[in-house]
């Protein structure tokens, strides 16, 4: 582990935002502030919202400035504290999320909502990422990762910091109870993968859907029936055949792709008093779900949820879950210089599990 000795903050940018370009450029290390640690990133996932953010593909009104630091799945080591703070102390393991800081005190902070805190900054978006290897860090938002973590285990904890936290978050808050069916749209994803093993891990039943090449990634994190979106003339056979796996449909359906007509299907697949839960951000122009008509939602009384990312506690479960074995990301490392390939690869859907960018 390098020190202060080092001079240069070296960090992928997005130089040209809209589309794919990025550069690593060189830029001087910060000092951290009241209540705030610098952290020595040495592992960062890449994310589909990274993609999103950088390419614009979710057609926002406002891109991010030319010059954005991006990623949000950072783990690394403290390195020095600024004035007034106590923990977490230097050398540290810590983890950065996708919300960099909360205020704690708003509305929704004070009701667990931290991810929706009126005052939130967000890693990546608008406030410095973890593309980065140097990060000033608010020190009550970090995530500790326990100091007996092998460091050759660091680098499978940074997909745990968003994806992971994403659908552990998102299974705890539907009504799920051990032995329920939950079916995993885009289970052999970077948010899939994990979705299988944390839904594994609570107790739930997995069938997990996506095309037919991906049908090993999500036995192996321990679906118990895999169905390929492809392998169907109709929809409603795809749906028919989830039911039918299910006995009946699943008591929940988590749509971890980004695709519209996986969020269509997913309401077919549940059963009576289902809940659909909205992970994925389709591309483009927002469209609604085509099959959530009233009356459907009224006679069979289905709930859908969105659900982002999770709080403080929900970070640390789930680390914890990780780091006791229970859950292991798929990932493959990759260089900084490569990142702009990484976001290509995305485009074209060719990434199993999660890419993690090396930083050290
Ligand atoms: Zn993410
Ligand atoms: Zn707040």
């Amino acid at each position: 582990m390098e020190g202060l000795q080092v001079k240069v903050n070296k960090a992928v940018i997005y130089s040209k935002p809209g589309t794919m370009e990025t550069e690593v450029v060189e830029l001087p290390i910060e000092a951290p502030g009241p209540g705030q640690v610098l952290v020595r990133v040495l592992y960062s996932g890449v994310c589909h919202t990274d993609y999103s953010l950088c390419t614009n593909s979710w057609k926002a009104p406002v891109t991010v400035p030319k010059g954005q630091i991006g990623g949000h799945e950072g783990v690394g080591q403290v390195i020095s504290q600024g004035p007034g703070v106590v923990n977490p102390k230097v050398g540290a393991k810590v983890g950065i999320k996708y919300v960099a800081s909360a205020c704690l005190s708003c509305r929704y902070c004070l009701l667990g909502k931290e991810v929706n805190c009126i005052a939130a900054k967000l890693s990546g978006a608008f406030h410095p990422g973890t593309f980065q290897q140097f990060l000033v860090a608010a020190s009550n938002y970090v995530t500790l990762i326990p100091d007996n973590v092998a460091d050759d285990a660091l680098p499978g904890l940074a997909p745990i910091m968003c994806a992971g936290i994403t659908v552990y978050t998102a299974l705890k808050n539907t009504d799920l109870r051990p032995g329920d069916w939950v079916a995993i749209s885009g289970g052999g994803g970077g948010l899939g993968h994990l979705a299988i093993q944390y839904a594994k891990a609570m107790g739930y039943l997995v069938v997990a859907l996506d095309v037919g090449g991906k049908e090993s990634m999500c036995i192996e994190a321990g679906a118990d029936h895999f169905v390929d979106v492809l392998g169907f003339t109709k929809s409603e056979e795809l749906c028919q055949q989830v039911v039918k796996l299910t006995g009946g449909g699943a008591r929940v359906a988590l749509v971890c792709t980004s695709s519209n007509a996986a969020y269509a299907q997913a309401i077919y697949c549940l059963d009576q008093a289902g809940t659909l839960v909205c992970l994925g951000v389709p591309e483009g122009e927002p469209r609604p779900i085509e099959t959530a008509s009233v009356p459907l939602l009224v006679s069979r009384q289905i709930r859908i949820i969105g659900s982002k990312v999770g709080d403080r506690a929900d970070a640390h479960e789930c680390v914890r879950m990780a780091v006791n074995g229970a859950v292991q990301a798929h990932y493959q490392l990759r260089k900084m210089e490569e990142l702009s390939d990484v976001f290509a690869e995305m485009e074209e859907g060719n990434i199993s599990g999660r890419v993690v960018l090396d930083l050290r």
